[in-house]
C-alpha cells in the first residue's frame, strides 16, 4: 500500500517555478518594461495590474503586449508576486499609453503609472457590514424600537447607520435590539458612488442652431466611430446643452462618457447642471478629492459603474469599461497642458485617445486655440458655430478705457470711468467684477532709500507682498517671510514700498471709493478649495456687490446679477515673448468679459489699457473673433509656428549655472543636421532659477512633417548623459516660455 502525503494532509502549497515570461511595465524611468515570470497557476493577460519586486521594493506594474518566450529562461526570472483582481488595461488603453510616451518622449512606465496612481483601488472594494430583522420579538416596545421595526419587518438589508437615521434614532436603540437577536449581520456590496445618469430625465428643447449642433453630434455618436468635432461659440450661446445631447445619446447606447474641464475642483455648478438635466451627478476626477473617493472614481469607472466623470486633464488616464464620447470643455485652457515629469496636452491627447478607442470627441470653446480653429477652418474637424446667446440675453457691451487720456487719481489703478461704471452698477444692486490677473499687494517691493528690491533668495523673481497674510512670498517656489520693516540692505526703516498693483490692493483702493460695498477677494491663495467653493456660490447668489478676482473667475461660472467687468489691466499678458500671447490674451479677456450678463441683464465690459491699437483690444471690442483669428493664423504660417510647424523645448537644469549651460551646449552639439529643423538657444530662461536650480533653454523648430521625437531622440542618444545635478526636461509642443 502507497500514498502520498498530501492524501492525508492535503496539497502543501509550494512555489511552482515560473513557466513562461511576460514584459511588465513597472512605474521607472526605464526605456521600456522588464520581464517577469509567470508563476504556475496565475492567469495574466496583457493588462492585468501586477504586484512584482524591483530590487528590494515590491512596485505595481501592467503586463504588457508581447510573449518573451526564449529571451530569459521563466524559471530564471524573479516572478510576478500578486495579480490583483481588477480588470485589466484594456487594448486601447495600453495603445494609448504607448502613443503617449513615444509622442512626448517620456518613459511608458511613467505615463503607465498616470493610469494607475490608486493602488488601493487594485483591490475590490470591501463589503460593507449591513444588518436584516430576523423576525423576533423584542422584551419590551418602545416608540423608537417600533420605528425600527416597521422600517425592517420588510426583511431587506439595511445598514445600521442608514436605518438609525430613517427612523429618526440613535444607533444605540437598533444595538440594543440586535442583543436581543432581533437583527443578524449580512454583508452588502458597497453602495455606487453616484446613481446612473438618465439620459431622458430632464431634457431642454433646444433652440434653433442648438438643434442642428446637437443634431451632428448626436449623428456621429450613432454613427460610431473616430470624429472630432469643435463647437465654437460665444459664452452662454448653449454649447454644454448641445453637448448634453451627444452625451444623452451615448449613454442611450450604454457607453460611458468622459467631460475633461479645467478647474472642475472649483465648477460646482457644472455638477448640479449635470443632475439637473440627467437626474444623477458625474463621477468627479481632480487633486482635491479625498484618497478614498479617488479609489472609488477609478474603481468604478473599471467596472463601469460610474457612466461618466467630469474631471481634470489626469480622467484621461482613467481606465474605463467602454468609453464612447470624449468632451473636452474650454478647450484653449492653458491648464490643459501638464508640465510636470510627463509633459502633455490633455487636449491634444484627448483626440489621440479617441483615435486609437474609434469613438467621437468633441472640443468645446468661445475662443478656441488656433491650432483647433485651423483645423476646423480646413475641414479636418467638424465646425460647429454657434454666434448668439440663448434667449434674450446680449453679449456685454464691450469698451475701451485709453488710460493715457483717463489716467487713474495718484496712488490708484482704476480710471475715473471704471469708477463711475462701478458707482451705477452698485446703484442699480447689481455686481461688478474687476479682473486683475495678480495675486497679492503688490508684485514688487523695493527700498525707497536704497532702490533695494525682494528678491527669492532660491529663484529668479521677485518677493510678492501678501498684505492680508503679513508676508512677502515668491510665486515660483512659495518661499515666504514677514513683511519686513527694514530693509536689509540700508537699515532704513518704514521706507520699503510696494510697486504695482494686486488684487488685495486693488480691493484697498475699491474699499476706499465704496467704503458701503461688500467687496470679495477672490485669489486661489485665499483658501482651500472649499473656501473658494463657498465663496463663488456666495457670488452667484448676490451676497457680494464686487468681486476683485483671478483668473480662477474667468472659468465657467454663472453670476446671474454680474452686469459689469471690469479688466484692471487688459495689457498684462501681451509684454511676454510668447508666440501666443496674443491668442491668450484673447482668450482671457473674451472668457472674463464673458461673466457679464448670462441672464439677459443689460451688461458692460470695460478693459483698462495703454494700447487701444493693439489688434488684441480692437478685436475683443468690436467683437469681430474671425478677423482676429484670420490675422493669427497668417501670423502663424508666416512664421512657421504650430500648427503649422513644430516647436519642442528641452530646459537644461542643474545646481550650478556652468554645469546646466555646459550641458545644454553639448546637447546642442550632439544635433543631427536636418534639413527644416533649427535649435534655437542655449540661452538663459526668462526664469533662470528656479528653486536654487539654474536652467538654459534650447528651442528646436521644425516644419510640421519634421519627425521631432527621432531629432531628439538622436540629440539625447548622441549627446552626454546628464551627471551630478543635471537635468534635461523635454517638452514637445511647449505652451511656456519661461
Ligand atoms: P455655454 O456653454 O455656451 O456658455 P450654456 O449651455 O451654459 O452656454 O447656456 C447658457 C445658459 O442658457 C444656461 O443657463 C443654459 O441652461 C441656458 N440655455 C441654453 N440653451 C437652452 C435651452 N435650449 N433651453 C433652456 N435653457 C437653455
Ligand atoms: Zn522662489
Amino acid at each position: 500500500m502507497s500514498f502520498e502525503p498530501s492524501d492525508l494532509f492535503g496539497p502543501l502549497a509550494k512555489a511552482e517555478p515560473a513557466t513562461r515570461t511576460v514584459p511588465v511595465l513597472v512605474p521607472m524611468p526605464a526605456p521600456g518594461p522588464y520581464s517577469y515570470g509567470v508563476p504556475a497557476g496565475m492567469a495574466v493577460v496583457p493588462g492585468s495590474i501586477v504586484q512584482v519586486p524591483l530590487g528590494p521594493r515590491k512596485v505595481i506594474g501592467v503586463v504588457w503586449d508581447g510573449e518573451e518566450a526564449g529571451k530569459v529562461e521563466a524559471a530564471k526570472l524573479r516572478p510576478i508576486e500578486k495579480l490583483f483582481d481588477c480588470p485589466p488595461l484594456d487594448e486601447a488603453m495600453r495603445r494609448f499609453i504607448d502613443w503617449v510616451a513615444a509622442y512626448t518622449l517620456s518613459p511608458p512606465g511613467l505615463v503607465a503609472r498616470m493610469a494607475m496612481r490608486t493602488p488601493a483601488a487594485f483591490d475590490p472594494e470591501p463589503m460593507i457590514e449591513g444588518l436584516r430583522f430576523t423576525g423576533h420579538e423584542p422584551d419590551k416596545l418602545t416608540p423608537a424600537r417600533r420605528k425600527v421595526l416597521e422600517l425592517s419587518s420588510d426583511g431587506l438589508s439595511w445598514t445600521k447607520s442608514g436605518l438609525a437615521h430613517a427612523a429618526g434614532v440613535s444607533t444605540s436603540v437598533i444595538d440594543g435590539l440586535a442583543k436581543q437577536g432581533l437583527f443578524e449581520t449580512v454583508f452588502l456590496p458597497p453602495p455606487p458612488l453616484v446613481a446612473k445618469p438618465d439620459p431622458d430625465y430632464a431634457p431642454h428643447r433646444l433652440a434653433g442652431p442648438q438643434e442642428d449642433a446637437a443634431e451632428v453630434i448626436v449623428d456621429d455618436v450613432k454613427a460610431g466611430g473616430f470624429s472630432v468635432s469643435l463647437i465654437d461659440g460665444v459664452t452662454g450661446s448653449g454649447k454644454t446643452e448641445v453637448y448634453f445631447e451627444a452625451i444623452a445619446e451615448t449613454l442611450k447606447q450604454g457607453r460611458q462618457v468622459l467631460i475633461l474641464l479645467p478647474e472642475i475642483a472649483l465648477t460646482t455648478a457644472f455638477l448640479e447642471r449635470f443632475h439637473d438635466r440627467f437626474g444623477a451627478k458625474p463621477g468627479e476626477w481632480h487633486s482635491d478629492l479625498a484618497t478614498r473617493t479617488r479609489e472609488k472614481v477609478w474603481r468604478q469607472t473599471a467596472t463601469g459603474d460610474i457612466r461618466v466623470v467630469a474631471g481634470a486633464r489626469s480622467a484621461l488616464f482613467l481606465p474605463f469599461e467602454d468609453l464612447g464620447l470624449i468632451i473636452v470643455d474650454e478647450e484653449h485652457d492653458p491648464a490643459f497642458k501638464q508640465e510636470d515629469r510627463v509633459f502633455y496636452n490633455a487636449r491634444d491627447m484627448a483626440v489621440v485617445r479617441a483615435h486609437i478607442a474609434k469613438i467621437p470627441v468633441v472640443l468645446v470653446s468661445a475662443t478656441p486655440s488656433v491650432e483647433s480653429q485651423v483645423n476646423s477652418y480646413s475641414g479636418r474637424y467638424k465646425r460647429i458655430h454657434l454666434p448668439t446667446r440663448f434667449a434674450d440675453a446680449a453679449m456685454p457691451d464691450l469698451h475701451l478705457i485709453d488710460m493715457r487720456r483717463h489716467p487713474p487719481e495718484k496712488g490708484g489703478f482704476l480710471s475715473p470711468l471704471m469708477l463711475r461704471a462701478m458707482a451705477k452698477t452698485l446703484e442699480k444692486k447689481e455686481q461688478s467684477l474687476l479682473f486683475l490677473n495678480r495675486r497679492g499687494y503688490a508684485p514688487l517691493t523695493l527700498c525707497r532709500v536704497c532702490g533695494h528690491r525682494f528678491q527669492c533668495p532660491q529663484c529668479s523673481s521677485w518677493l510678492v507682498e501678501h498684505r492680508f497674510r503679513g508676508q512677502i512670498q515668491c510665486h515660483q517656489c512659495g518661499y515666504a517671510e514677514p513683511t519686513p520693516q527694514a530693509c536689509p540692505e540700508c537699515g532704513t526703516l518704514d521706507h520699503l514700498v510696494a510697486c504695482g498693483p494686486g488684487v488685495e490692493r486693488i480691493a484697498e483702493e475699491v474699499e476706499k471709493h465704496f467704503p458701503e460695498a461688500r467687496t470679495l477677494v477672490l485669489s486661489s491663495d485665499m483658501g482651500g478649495v472649499k473656501r473658494l467653493r463657498l465663496e463663488l456660490e456666495a457670488i452667484a447668489k448676490g451676497e457680494a456687490d464686487i468681486i476683485i478676482g483671478t483668473q480662477l473667475v474667468a472659468k465657467g461660472h454663472n453670476f446671474p446679477l454680474m452686469t459689469l467687468v471690469g479688466i484692471v489691466d487688459a495689457d498684462i499678458g501681451l509684454a511676454n515673448g510668447d508666440p501666443r500671447a496674443a491668442e491668450r490674451t484673447f482668450q482671457l479677456l473674451s472668457q472674463v468679459t464673458g461673466r457679464a450678463g448670462r441672464t439677459g441683464l443689460k451688461s458692460h465690459g470695460l478693459l483698462q489699457t495703454y494700447q487701444p491699437q493693439h489688434p488684441v483690444m480692437m478685436a475683443i471690442v468690436s467683437g469681430d473673433a474671425g478677423a482676429f483669428y484670420e490675422r493669427e493664423i497668417t501670423e502663424r504660417e508666416r512664421a512657421v509656428l504650430p500648427p503649422y510647424g513644430r516647436l519642442v523645448s528641452m530646459i537644461v537644469s542643474a545646481d550650478n549655472r556652468i554645469d546646466a549651460e555646459t550641458h545644454a551646449r553639448q546637447l546642442r552639439m550632439a544635433a543631427p543636421a536636418v534639413t527644416g529643423i533649427a535649435i534655437l538657444g542655449p540661452a538663459e530662461a526668462p526664469l533662470a532659477l528656479i528653486r536654487g536650480r539654474h536652467r538654459f533653454r534650447l528651442l528646436i523648430h521644425g516644419r510640421k512633417t519634421s519627425d521631432m521625437q527621432a531629432f531628439v531622440r538622436t540629440m539625447l542618444e548622441r549627446g552626454p548623459k546628464p551627471v551630478r545635478s543635471i537635468q534635461v526636461q523635454v517638452d514637445v509642443d511647449p505652451q511656456s516660455f519661461l
